[in-house]
Protein backbone atom coordinates (compact mmCIF):
# COMPACT_ATOMS: atom_id res chain seq x y z
CA UNK A 1 0.00 0.00 0.00
CA UNK A 2 1.19 3.27 -0.83
CA UNK A 3 1.83 6.03 1.79
CA UNK A 4 -0.74 7.10 3.77
CA UNK A 5 -0.95 10.91 3.75
CA UNK A 6 -2.57 12.64 6.63
CA UNK A 7 -5.91 13.04 4.98
CA UNK A 8 -6.70 9.40 5.19
CA UNK A 9 -7.65 10.03 9.10
CA UNK A 10 -9.43 12.79 8.57
CA UNK A 11 -13.20 12.62 7.21
CA UNK A 12 -14.97 13.17 10.86
CA UNK A 13 -13.85 16.60 12.18
CA UNK A 14 -14.44 17.87 15.64
CA UNK A 15 -14.47 21.65 16.49
CA UNK A 16 -15.44 22.91 19.67
CA UNK A 17 -18.51 26.02 20.20
CA UNK A 18 -16.62 29.12 21.20
CA UNK A 19 -17.62 30.45 24.63
CA UNK A 20 -21.02 32.62 24.10
CA UNK A 21 -20.25 36.09 23.93
CA UNK A 22 -16.57 35.96 23.55
CA UNK A 23 -16.12 34.81 20.04
CA UNK A 24 -15.36 37.58 17.12
CA UNK A 25 -18.48 37.33 14.82
CA UNK A 26 -16.27 37.89 11.84
CA UNK A 27 -19.15 36.97 8.63
CA UNK A 28 -18.19 33.41 7.18
CA UNK A 29 -17.65 34.75 3.74
CA UNK A 30 -14.45 36.81 5.17
CA UNK A 31 -12.75 33.91 6.37
CA UNK A 32 -9.08 33.62 5.27
CA UNK A 33 -9.40 29.85 4.12
CA UNK A 34 -12.17 31.29 1.91
CA UNK A 35 -10.44 33.85 0.07
CA UNK A 36 -8.51 32.39 -2.34
CA UNK A 37 -11.10 29.62 -3.30
CA UNK A 38 -12.00 29.63 -6.53
CA UNK A 39 -15.95 30.14 -7.07
CA UNK A 40 -18.12 27.03 -7.81
CA UNK A 41 -20.03 27.92 -11.40
CA UNK A 42 -22.80 25.96 -10.40
CA UNK A 43 -24.29 25.75 -6.73
CA UNK A 44 -22.99 22.83 -4.89
CA UNK A 45 -25.67 22.29 -2.66
CA UNK A 46 -27.88 20.35 -4.71
CA UNK A 47 -27.70 17.25 -1.70
CA UNK A 48 -29.03 19.81 1.21
CA UNK A 49 -27.58 19.97 4.53
CA UNK A 50 -28.55 17.50 6.93
CA UNK A 51 -27.52 16.55 10.84
CA UNK A 52 -27.36 13.60 13.06
CA UNK A 53 -26.99 11.93 16.19
CA UNK A 54 -27.23 14.46 18.81
CA UNK A 55 -25.63 14.28 21.98
CA UNK A 56 -26.07 16.88 24.88
CA UNK A 57 -23.63 19.10 24.18
CA UNK A 58 -22.62 18.30 20.15
CA UNK A 59 -23.90 17.17 17.01
CA UNK A 60 -22.91 16.15 13.85
CA UNK A 61 -23.35 18.72 10.68
CA UNK A 62 -22.97 16.91 7.21
CA UNK A 63 -23.15 17.87 3.30
CA UNK A 64 -21.93 17.11 0.45
CA UNK A 65 -20.72 19.62 -2.36
CA UNK A 66 -22.62 17.80 -6.09
CA UNK A 67 -23.00 21.21 -8.24
CA UNK A 68 -23.56 17.97 -10.72
CA UNK A 69 -24.82 15.21 -8.16
CA UNK A 70 -25.47 12.50 -10.98
CA UNK A 71 -22.70 12.58 -12.35
CA UNK A 72 -20.15 12.21 -10.05
CA UNK A 73 -20.74 15.54 -8.13
CA UNK A 74 -18.47 17.79 -10.35
CA UNK A 75 -16.28 18.65 -8.14
CA UNK A 76 -12.75 19.51 -8.87
CA UNK A 77 -10.12 17.08 -8.10
CA UNK A 78 -8.60 19.10 -5.42
CA UNK A 79 -9.67 20.01 -1.35
CA UNK A 80 -12.09 22.75 -0.88
CA UNK A 81 -12.96 25.09 2.12
CA UNK A 82 -16.41 25.30 3.50
CA UNK A 83 -17.09 27.88 6.03
CA UNK A 84 -19.61 26.80 8.87
CA UNK A 85 -22.13 28.97 11.16
CA UNK A 86 -23.55 27.35 14.33
CA UNK A 87 -26.25 29.83 15.62
CA UNK A 88 -28.45 29.75 18.91
CA UNK A 89 -31.32 31.21 16.83
CA UNK A 90 -32.79 30.88 13.16
CA UNK A 91 -31.67 34.58 12.15
CA UNK A 92 -27.56 34.10 13.15
CA UNK A 93 -27.53 36.94 15.47
CA UNK A 94 -26.14 34.62 17.78
CA UNK A 95 -23.58 32.77 16.33
CA UNK A 96 -21.96 29.81 18.78
CA UNK A 97 -19.27 28.36 16.46
CA UNK A 98 -17.79 29.03 13.30
CA UNK A 99 -15.36 28.13 11.15
CA UNK A 100 -13.83 26.36 7.95
CA UNK A 101 -13.01 22.89 7.10
CA UNK A 102 -12.28 20.96 3.69
CA UNK A 103 -14.14 19.04 2.20
CA UNK A 104 -11.96 16.37 0.73
CA UNK A 105 -12.13 14.47 -2.86
CA UNK A 106 -11.67 11.11 -1.92
CA UNK A 107 -15.27 11.63 0.62
CA UNK A 108 -17.11 12.88 -2.60
CA UNK A 109 -16.66 16.66 -1.11
CA UNK A 110 -18.96 15.93 1.92
CA UNK A 111 -18.15 16.99 5.58
CA UNK A 112 -19.07 15.69 8.77
CA UNK A 113 -18.85 18.13 11.48
CA UNK A 114 -18.59 17.66 15.12
CA UNK A 115 -19.58 20.67 16.74
CA UNK A 116 -19.09 19.96 20.27
CA UNK A 117 -19.44 22.74 23.22
CA UNK A 118 -23.10 22.97 23.01
CA UNK A 119 -26.17 23.69 25.67
CA UNK A 120 -28.34 20.36 26.19
CA UNK A 121 -31.70 20.42 25.14
CA UNK A 122 -32.08 23.32 22.72
CA UNK A 123 -32.21 24.69 19.22
CA UNK A 124 -29.85 25.24 16.94
CA UNK A 125 -29.74 26.40 13.02
CA UNK A 126 -26.30 26.38 10.84
CA UNK A 127 -25.73 26.90 7.34
CA UNK A 128 -22.02 26.44 5.11
CA UNK A 129 -20.86 28.68 2.72
CA UNK A 130 -18.46 27.12 -0.71
CA UNK A 131 -17.47 28.23 -3.75
CA UNK A 132 -18.98 31.39 -3.52
CA UNK A 133 -22.29 29.67 -2.55
CA UNK A 134 -24.79 29.69 0.52
CA UNK A 135 -26.03 26.46 1.77
CA UNK A 136 -29.79 26.32 3.06
CA UNK A 137 -30.40 26.99 6.57
CA UNK A 138 -30.78 23.69 8.66
CA UNK A 139 -32.03 23.44 11.89
CA UNK A 140 -30.72 20.53 14.63
CA UNK A 141 -31.21 20.24 18.29
CA UNK A 142 -28.96 18.84 21.34
CA UNK A 143 -30.00 16.00 23.73
CA UNK A 144 -31.03 16.40 27.21
CA UNK A 145 -28.22 15.87 29.53
CA UNK A 146 -27.21 12.41 30.56
CA UNK A 147 -29.89 11.31 32.74
CA UNK A 148 -31.82 13.99 32.49
CA UNK A 149 -35.42 14.16 33.55
CA UNK A 150 -37.38 14.25 30.42
CA UNK A 151 -41.43 14.71 29.53
CA UNK A 152 -41.40 13.63 26.40
CA UNK A 153 -39.69 12.38 23.36
CA UNK A 154 -40.83 12.85 19.71
CA UNK A 155 -39.72 10.74 16.91
CA UNK A 156 -40.54 9.15 13.74
CA UNK A 157 -39.05 5.53 12.14
CA UNK A 158 -38.83 5.80 8.84
CA UNK A 159 -37.44 2.60 6.60
CA UNK A 160 -37.86 1.46 2.69
CA UNK A 161 -37.45 4.45 0.40
CA UNK A 162 -36.90 2.61 -2.91
CA UNK A 163 -37.27 5.41 -5.72
CA UNK A 164 -39.01 3.83 -8.35
CA UNK A 165 -41.40 2.59 -6.03
CA UNK A 166 -42.75 6.27 -5.59
CA UNK A 167 -43.02 9.70 -4.80
CA UNK A 168 -41.65 10.82 -1.13
CA UNK A 169 -45.23 11.95 -0.02
CA UNK A 170 -44.31 10.39 3.29
CA UNK A 171 -41.52 12.74 3.65
CA UNK A 172 -43.32 15.50 2.56
CA UNK A 173 -46.11 15.02 5.83
CA UNK A 174 -42.98 14.09 8.06
CA UNK A 175 -41.78 17.56 7.51
CA UNK A 176 -44.75 18.76 9.20
CA UNK A 177 -44.22 17.04 12.04
CA UNK A 178 -43.13 18.02 15.57
CA UNK A 179 -40.25 16.08 15.77
CA UNK A 180 -36.98 15.63 18.17
CA UNK A 181 -35.24 12.92 15.63
CA UNK A 182 -35.90 10.65 12.73
CA UNK A 183 -34.91 7.64 13.34
CA UNK A 184 -34.36 5.42 9.79
CA UNK A 185 -33.89 1.21 9.61
CA UNK A 186 -32.59 1.27 6.57
CA UNK A 187 -32.60 0.94 2.66
CA UNK A 188 -31.95 4.54 2.24
CA UNK A 189 -31.31 3.87 -1.26
CA UNK A 190 -31.80 0.80 -3.52
CA UNK A 191 -28.97 -1.23 -5.13
CA UNK A 192 -30.96 -2.26 -8.35
CA UNK A 193 -32.19 -0.59 -11.95
CA UNK A 194 -35.72 -0.34 -13.03
CA UNK A 195 -38.54 1.97 -13.54
CA UNK A 196 -41.39 1.78 -11.65
CA UNK A 197 -43.20 5.21 -10.32
CA UNK A 198 -39.81 7.28 -10.85
CA UNK A 199 -37.25 5.07 -13.01
CA UNK A 200 -33.92 4.83 -11.24
CA UNK A 201 -30.55 6.71 -12.69
CA UNK A 202 -29.30 3.56 -14.44
CA UNK A 203 -28.60 -0.17 -13.65
CA UNK A 204 -27.75 -2.07 -10.69
CA UNK A 205 -24.88 -0.34 -8.79
CA UNK A 206 -21.76 -2.00 -7.69
CA UNK A 207 -18.76 0.69 -8.32
CA UNK A 208 -18.20 3.68 -5.64
CA UNK A 209 -19.11 5.97 -8.15
CA UNK A 210 -22.56 4.45 -9.25
CA UNK A 211 -23.47 4.30 -5.45
CA UNK A 212 -22.75 7.49 -4.88
CA UNK A 213 -24.45 8.86 -8.01
CA UNK A 214 -27.40 6.67 -6.42
CA UNK A 215 -27.52 8.23 -3.43
CA UNK A 216 -27.51 11.41 -5.22
CA UNK A 217 -30.60 10.95 -6.99
CA UNK A 218 -32.31 10.13 -3.53
CA UNK A 219 -30.89 12.88 -1.67
CA UNK A 220 -31.98 14.86 -5.12
CA UNK A 221 -35.41 14.87 -3.66
CA UNK A 222 -37.09 17.92 -2.07
CA UNK A 223 -38.99 16.13 0.76
CA UNK A 224 -36.05 13.97 1.90
CA UNK A 225 -33.61 17.06 1.32
CA UNK A 226 -36.34 19.51 4.02
CA UNK A 227 -36.76 16.78 6.24
CA UNK A 228 -33.11 16.03 6.48
CA UNK A 229 -32.66 19.99 7.20
CA UNK A 230 -35.79 20.11 9.81
CA UNK A 231 -34.47 17.25 12.15
CA UNK A 232 -31.58 15.61 13.24
CA UNK A 233 -31.47 11.51 12.05
CA UNK A 234 -30.39 8.48 13.55
CA UNK A 235 -29.29 6.23 11.19
CA UNK A 236 -28.71 2.45 10.65
CA UNK A 237 -28.49 0.28 7.45
CA UNK A 238 -30.56 -2.68 6.21
CA UNK A 239 -29.47 -4.75 2.75
CA UNK A 240 -30.46 -2.44 0.05
CA UNK A 241 -27.75 -0.27 0.65
CA UNK A 242 -25.28 -2.71 -0.30
CA UNK A 243 -27.41 -5.93 -2.03
CA UNK A 244 -30.69 -7.19 -1.84
CA UNK A 245 -30.50 -9.71 1.48
CA UNK A 246 -26.86 -10.01 1.69
CA UNK A 247 -25.38 -11.88 4.56
CA UNK A 248 -22.23 -10.60 6.29
CA UNK A 249 -19.57 -11.79 3.52
CA UNK A 250 -21.83 -13.63 1.33
CA UNK A 251 -23.72 -11.65 -1.20
CA UNK A 252 -27.56 -12.92 -1.93
CA UNK A 253 -25.99 -15.20 -4.55
CA UNK A 254 -24.06 -16.77 -2.87
CA UNK A 255 -20.67 -14.38 -4.31
CA UNK A 256 -17.92 -14.40 -1.61
CA UNK A 257 -14.24 -13.04 -1.90
CA UNK A 258 -12.78 -10.16 -2.60
CA UNK A 259 -15.10 -8.69 -5.67
CA UNK A 260 -18.04 -9.23 -2.86
CA UNK A 261 -15.84 -7.87 0.10
CA UNK A 262 -14.75 -4.78 -2.53
CA UNK A 263 -18.49 -4.21 -3.45
CA UNK A 264 -19.11 -3.89 0.15
CA UNK A 265 -16.80 -1.81 0.70
CA UNK A 266 -18.21 1.02 -2.09
CA UNK A 267 -21.72 0.52 -0.75
CA UNK A 268 -20.65 0.92 3.36
CA UNK A 269 -18.25 3.93 1.94
CA UNK A 270 -20.88 5.65 -0.17
CA UNK A 271 -23.32 5.16 2.60
CA UNK A 272 -20.65 7.00 5.43
CA UNK A 273 -20.21 10.06 2.51
CA UNK A 274 -24.19 10.52 2.40
CA UNK A 275 -25.29 9.88 6.18
CA UNK A 276 -25.26 12.78 9.09
CA UNK A 277 -23.55 9.68 10.87
CA UNK A 278 -21.15 10.03 14.27
CA UNK A 279 -17.82 7.59 12.66
CA UNK A 280 -14.99 7.47 11.15
CA UNK A 281 -14.87 6.84 7.31
CA UNK A 282 -14.18 3.22 6.49
CA UNK A 283 -11.33 2.31 4.60
CA UNK A 284 -11.98 -0.75 3.63
CA UNK A 285 -15.32 -3.39 3.48
CA UNK A 286 -15.89 -3.12 7.73
CA UNK A 287 -18.03 -0.24 9.32
CA UNK A 288 -18.53 -0.31 12.92
CA UNK A 289 -21.53 1.47 13.31
CA UNK A 290 -23.90 0.20 16.08
CA UNK A 291 -23.80 2.68 18.91
CA UNK A 292 -25.87 3.79 21.48
CA UNK A 293 -27.37 7.51 21.71
CA UNK A 294 -29.28 8.60 24.84
CA UNK A 295 -31.84 10.66 25.35
CA UNK A 296 -31.32 11.92 28.99
CA UNK A 297 -32.86 9.48 31.62
CA UNK A 298 -35.94 8.64 29.09
CA UNK A 299 -34.52 6.23 26.52
CA UNK A 300 -31.25 4.75 25.71
CA UNK A 301 -31.30 4.05 21.68
CA UNK A 302 -29.08 0.95 21.01
CA UNK A 303 -28.84 1.19 17.01
CA UNK A 304 -27.74 -2.45 15.53
CA UNK A 305 -25.91 -3.41 12.33
CA UNK A 306 -27.81 -6.85 11.51
CA UNK A 307 -25.99 -7.12 8.35
CA UNK A 308 -22.10 -6.89 8.66
CA UNK A 309 -22.09 -9.86 10.82
CA UNK A 310 -25.02 -12.21 10.33
CA UNK A 311 -24.22 -15.89 9.29
CA UNK A 312 -25.03 -17.01 6.21
CA UNK A 313 -28.99 -18.04 5.25
CA UNK A 314 -30.00 -21.70 6.52
CA UNK A 315 -33.14 -23.94 5.85
CA UNK A 316 -33.88 -22.22 2.01
CA UNK A 317 -34.94 -24.44 -0.70
CA UNK A 318 -35.31 -22.44 -3.82
CA UNK A 319 -37.02 -18.96 -2.91
CA UNK A 320 -39.18 -20.49 -0.37
CA UNK A 321 -38.24 -21.78 4.03
CA UNK A 322 -38.31 -25.42 4.93
CA UNK A 323 -38.44 -24.46 9.19
CA UNK A 324 -39.32 -25.26 11.34
CA UNK A 325 -38.71 -28.52 9.82
CA UNK A 326 -34.89 -27.46 9.48
CA UNK A 327 -32.97 -28.73 11.93
CA UNK A 328 -29.95 -26.13 10.87
CA UNK A 329 -32.15 -23.56 12.26
CA UNK A 330 -31.60 -24.68 15.91
CA UNK A 331 -27.89 -23.93 15.67
CA UNK A 332 -26.98 -22.11 18.43
CA UNK A 333 -23.52 -21.26 16.85
CA UNK A 334 -25.54 -18.78 14.09
CA UNK A 335 -25.60 -15.31 14.95
CA UNK A 336 -27.44 -12.10 13.23
CA UNK A 337 -25.24 -9.85 15.07
CA UNK A 338 -21.86 -11.26 15.32
CA UNK A 339 -20.70 -12.42 19.06
CA UNK A 340 -19.12 -8.88 19.64
CA UNK A 341 -22.46 -6.95 18.83
CA UNK A 342 -24.41 -9.01 21.08
CA UNK A 343 -22.02 -8.91 24.15
CA UNK A 344 -22.21 -5.05 23.81
CA UNK A 345 -26.00 -5.24 23.09
CA UNK A 346 -26.61 -7.49 25.95
CA UNK A 347 -24.28 -4.76 28.54
CA UNK A 348 -25.80 -1.91 27.02
CA UNK A 349 -29.38 -3.21 27.84
CA UNK A 350 -28.51 -4.29 31.36
CA UNK A 351 -26.89 -0.59 32.07
CA UNK A 352 -29.98 0.90 33.22
CA UNK A 353 -30.22 4.97 34.40
CA UNK A 354 -32.77 5.25 31.97
CA UNK A 355 -36.99 4.44 31.67
CA UNK A 356 -36.98 2.87 27.91
CA UNK A 357 -34.17 0.60 25.76
CA UNK A 358 -34.84 1.35 22.17
CA UNK A 359 -33.55 -1.42 19.85
CA UNK A 360 -33.25 0.67 16.52
CA UNK A 361 -32.58 -2.28 13.73
CA UNK A 362 -33.59 -3.23 10.70
CA UNK A 363 -35.67 -6.62 10.19
CA UNK A 364 -38.69 -7.62 11.93
CA UNK A 365 -37.76 -9.24 15.72
CA UNK A 366 -41.22 -10.88 16.34
CA UNK A 367 -42.18 -14.59 15.34
CA UNK A 368 -44.27 -14.30 11.93
CA UNK A 369 -45.50 -16.85 9.72
CA UNK A 370 -46.58 -15.54 6.76
CA UNK A 371 -47.46 -16.83 3.35
CA UNK A 372 -47.22 -19.97 5.17
CA UNK A 373 -43.70 -19.50 6.21
CA UNK A 374 -40.82 -17.61 7.97
CA UNK A 375 -38.86 -15.39 6.21
CA UNK A 376 -35.24 -16.42 6.56
CA UNK A 377 -34.06 -13.32 6.72
CA UNK A 378 -35.73 -11.81 9.06
CA UNK A 379 -34.39 -12.97 13.04
CA UNK A 380 -37.37 -16.20 12.45
CA UNK A 381 -33.82 -17.31 10.45
CA UNK A 382 -31.62 -17.07 13.82
CA UNK A 383 -34.36 -18.84 16.14
CA UNK A 384 -31.43 -19.24 19.13
CA UNK A 385 -30.00 -15.54 18.87
CA UNK A 386 -33.64 -14.17 18.90
CA UNK A 387 -34.32 -15.81 21.93
CA UNK A 388 -30.44 -15.02 23.50
CA UNK A 389 -31.69 -11.72 23.28
CA UNK A 390 -35.55 -12.44 24.40
CA UNK A 391 -34.06 -13.75 27.35
CA UNK A 392 -31.71 -10.51 28.11
CA UNK A 393 -35.27 -8.14 27.63
CA UNK A 394 -36.69 -10.62 30.28
CA UNK A 395 -34.80 -10.00 33.16
CA UNK A 396 -36.74 -7.35 34.62
CA UNK A 397 -33.74 -5.52 35.57
CA UNK A 398 -33.24 -3.81 32.04
CA UNK A 399 -35.39 -0.84 31.39
CA UNK A 400 -38.27 -1.44 28.98
CA UNK A 401 -37.33 -2.92 25.66
CA UNK A 402 -38.54 -1.82 22.76
CA UNK A 403 -37.83 -3.19 19.28
CA UNK A 404 -38.07 -0.60 16.10
CA UNK A 405 -38.10 -2.32 12.78
CA UNK A 406 -38.65 -2.02 9.23
CA UNK A 407 -37.84 -3.82 6.05
CA UNK A 408 -40.77 -6.30 5.60
CA UNK A 409 -42.61 -3.02 3.39
CA UNK A 410 -45.91 -3.46 5.79
CA UNK A 411 -46.38 -1.60 9.55
CA UNK A 412 -47.20 -3.69 12.61
CA UNK A 413 -47.31 -4.12 16.48
CA UNK A 414 -46.58 -6.66 18.08
CA UNK A 415 -46.19 -8.40 21.70
CA UNK A 416 -42.64 -9.95 22.28
CA UNK A 417 -43.00 -13.18 24.09
CA UNK A 418 -40.00 -14.37 26.72
CA UNK A 419 -40.57 -17.64 24.35
CA UNK A 420 -41.07 -16.46 20.91
CA UNK A 421 -42.87 -19.43 20.06
CA UNK A 422 -45.02 -19.52 23.22
CA UNK A 423 -47.57 -16.65 23.03
CA UNK A 424 -48.54 -18.25 26.90
CA UNK A 425 -45.35 -17.14 27.84
CA UNK A 426 -45.19 -13.17 29.52
CA UNK A 427 -44.89 -10.03 27.38
CA UNK A 428 -40.96 -9.14 27.76
CA UNK A 429 -41.21 -6.41 25.16
CA UNK A 430 -42.71 -4.69 22.46
CA UNK A 431 -42.49 -4.41 18.70
CA UNK A 432 -43.34 -1.49 16.25
CA UNK A 433 -42.69 -2.03 13.01
CA UNK A 434 -42.67 0.93 10.03
CA UNK A 435 -44.12 1.01 6.55
CA UNK A 436 -42.24 1.42 3.81
CA UNK A 437 -42.01 5.75 2.82
CA UNK A 438 -42.25 4.78 -0.88
CA UNK A 439 -41.26 0.78 -1.63
CA UNK A 440 -43.78 -1.20 -2.94
CA UNK A 441 -46.11 -2.65 0.37
CA UNK A 442 -46.59 -6.31 0.28
CA UNK A 443 -50.18 -5.54 -0.75
CA UNK A 444 -48.92 -3.30 -3.82
CA UNK A 445 -46.31 -5.87 -4.52
CA UNK A 446 -48.76 -9.03 -4.76
CA UNK A 447 -51.77 -7.55 -5.53
CA UNK A 448 -53.57 -8.21 -2.60
CA UNK A 449 -55.58 -6.17 -0.30
CA UNK A 450 -56.52 -6.78 3.58
CA UNK A 451 -53.35 -9.32 4.42
CA UNK A 452 -52.82 -6.60 7.60
CA UNK A 453 -56.41 -8.27 9.10
CA UNK A 454 -55.28 -11.90 8.25
CA UNK A 455 -52.31 -11.50 10.02
CA UNK A 456 -54.31 -9.84 12.83
CA UNK A 457 -56.34 -12.73 13.36
CA UNK A 458 -53.41 -15.68 13.04
CA UNK A 459 -50.41 -14.35 14.33
CA UNK A 460 -50.08 -14.51 18.16
CA UNK A 461 -49.48 -11.00 19.61
CA UNK A 462 -49.91 -8.93 16.31
CA UNK A 463 -52.41 -6.96 17.40
CA UNK A 464 -52.06 -4.23 14.53
CA UNK A 465 -50.67 -4.96 10.77
CA UNK A 466 -51.46 -2.88 7.75
CA UNK A 467 -49.52 -4.16 4.61
CA UNK A 468 -51.49 -2.02 1.85
CA UNK A 469 -50.20 1.57 3.02
CA UNK A 470 -46.47 3.58 2.79
CA UNK A 471 -46.16 6.00 5.76
CA UNK A 472 -43.74 5.58 8.42
CA UNK A 473 -44.36 5.55 12.49
CA UNK A 474 -44.63 8.56 14.84
CA UNK A 475 -43.65 7.80 18.09
CA UNK A 476 -44.08 9.42 21.44
CA UNK A 477 -41.81 7.91 24.29
CA UNK A 478 -43.05 9.34 27.89
CA UNK A 479 -41.46 8.13 31.20
CA UNK A 480 -44.65 5.61 31.75
CA UNK A 481 -45.93 5.04 28.28
CA UNK A 482 -44.45 4.62 24.03
CA UNK A 483 -46.87 5.52 21.80
CA UNK A 484 -46.85 4.73 18.16
CA UNK A 485 -49.23 6.38 15.49
CA UNK A 486 -49.12 5.08 12.17
CA UNK A 487 -49.24 7.46 10.03
CA UNK A 488 -50.30 6.67 6.09
CA UNK A 489 -50.40 8.08 3.29
CA UNK A 490 -53.52 8.47 0.35
CA UNK A 491 -50.94 7.66 -2.18
CA UNK A 492 -47.29 7.67 -3.08
CA UNK A 493 -47.98 7.10 -6.99
CA UNK A 494 -48.65 10.72 -6.94
CA UNK A 495 -46.29 13.70 -6.43
CA UNK A 496 -48.87 14.68 -3.66
CA UNK A 497 -50.72 13.19 -1.17
CA UNK A 498 -52.52 13.69 2.47
CA UNK A 499 -51.72 11.72 5.37
CA UNK A 500 -53.53 10.31 8.43
CA UNK A 501 -53.36 8.55 11.24
CA UNK A 502 -54.57 4.31 10.78
CA UNK A 503 -54.11 3.35 14.31
CA UNK A 504 -52.52 4.25 17.33
CA UNK A 505 -50.92 1.46 19.42
CA UNK A 506 -49.53 2.58 23.43
CA UNK A 507 -47.97 0.13 25.66
CA UNK A 508 -47.20 1.08 29.29
CA UNK A 509 -44.30 0.00 30.64
CA UNK A 510 -45.87 -2.06 34.01
CA UNK A 511 -47.31 -3.92 30.42
CA UNK A 512 -43.62 -5.19 29.89
CA UNK A 513 -43.29 -6.54 33.20
CA UNK A 514 -41.41 -3.20 34.73
CA UNK A 515 -43.51 -0.89 37.41
CA UNK A 516 -45.49 -1.23 39.51
CA UNK A 517 -48.17 -3.26 38.03
CA UNK A 518 -47.88 -6.65 37.48
CA UNK A 519 -48.22 -7.66 33.88
CA UNK A 520 -52.12 -8.87 32.44
CA UNK A 521 -52.23 -12.04 31.55
CA UNK A 522 -51.84 -13.02 28.17
CA UNK A 523 -55.51 -13.40 26.28
CA UNK A 524 -53.68 -13.79 22.82
CA UNK A 525 -55.24 -17.14 20.74
CA UNK A 526 -52.86 -19.59 20.55
CA UNK A 527 -52.59 -20.58 17.05
CA UNK A 528 -50.31 -23.91 16.28
CA UNK A 529 -47.99 -23.98 13.27
CA UNK A 530 -47.06 -27.14 13.17
CA UNK A 531 -44.84 -28.74 10.91
CA UNK A 532 -46.68 -28.43 7.79
CA UNK A 533 -45.36 -28.58 3.81
CA UNK A 534 -44.43 -24.91 3.03
CA UNK A 535 -46.05 -23.60 0.06
CA UNK A 536 -43.86 -21.51 -3.03
CA UNK A 537 -43.69 -18.46 -1.56
CA UNK A 538 -42.53 -15.63 -3.90
CA UNK A 539 -39.30 -14.29 -3.54
CA UNK A 540 -39.24 -11.22 -0.78
CA UNK A 541 -36.87 -8.34 -1.52
CA UNK A 542 -37.98 -6.18 1.00
CA1 LIG B 1 -34.51 -4.80 3.54
FE1 LIG C 1 -36.94 -2.44 1.85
Amino acid sequence: MGHLSRRHFLGLVVVGAAASGVAPRLPVAASPRLAGQPALSDDPFTLGVASGEPHPDSVVLWTRLAPDPLAGGGMPDADVAVAYEVAADEGFADVVAQGTLDALPEHAHSIHLVVTGLEADRLYWYRFRAGGWDSPVGRTRTAPALGASVARLRFALASCQNWTGGYYTAYAAMADEDLDLVVHVGDYIYEGGGAGVRPHNGDEVFTLAEYRNRYALYKGDEHLRAVHQRFPFVATWDDHEVENNYAGDVSQDGITGPAWLERRAAAYKAWWEHLPVRMAPPTGPDLQIHRTLDWGGLARFCVLDTRQYRDTPVCLVGDGPVYPACPDLDDPTRSMLGADQEAWLAEQLRAGGVSWNVIAQSVVFARLQLFGGFNMDQWDGYVPARQRLLDVLADTSTPCPVVLSGDIHAAGHAALFADAADPTTPVVGTEFVCTAISSSTIGRSFGTTGLGAVLEATVPGLDYANADDNGYLLMTVTPEAVTGDFRVMSTVEQPTATVGTDASVTVTCAELGRGDTPPPPSTTTTTTSAASPVRATPRYTG
